[in-house]
């Protein structure tokens, strides 16, 4: 043997997947190759020594999953949203009353003023268009009484 066998050739022979007079008479006289079968062969041992005998429970997942109990994740958010709206109004008491002040004010006007101003959209329109709108919607009306009547037969 010319070459040294590799790494894997060696833990293969360990193993008893390979065999060959021809490696150990190469493991005799090269000191590289006697290192490697050492430090794999260690290996081997120090796993062997880790090895049990004892196997987990057949029925250990489900007994595991029955006794972990489900996170409030909810509950949870809740009680930080609680306690960050309360440390904010701990905080700084000015911007509670300011969000009222202006903040509701500001909704209220919006809402009073929307109201308005569809109050002043219906009064501009034409009262010769609401006849038009009844007269389509009665049309509609009558059409869909007609399709009911005729599914019901
Ligand atoms: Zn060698």
């Amino acid at each position: 043997m010319k070459k040294c066998p590799d790494q894997i050739t060696w833990q293969s022979i360990l193993d008893g997947e390979e065999s060959g007079i021809e490696y150990f008479q190469h493991l005799e006289h090269c000191s590289q190759c006697q290192k490697m079968y050492l430090e794999i062969q260690e290996s081997i041992d120090l796993a062997m020594a880790l090895s049990t005998d004892i196997t987990m429970p057949k029925d250990f997942p489900q007994r595991m999953i029955a006794k972990t109990k489900p996170f409030p994740a909810g509950l949870l958010a809740g009680a930080l949203f609680i306690l960050l709206t309360i440390s904010v109004i701990m905080l700084d008491t000015g911007i509670f009353s300011w969000w009222i002040t202006v903040g509701v004010t500001a909704y209220c006007g919006l809402l009073i003023d929307i109201l308005l101003e569809v109050i002043k959209a219906v009064q501009r329109i034409n009262p010769t268009w609401w006849l038009m709108l009844a007269a389509v919607m009665a049309v509609m009306e009558i059409f869909l009484l007609i399709k009911l009547q005729t599914i019901e037969e």
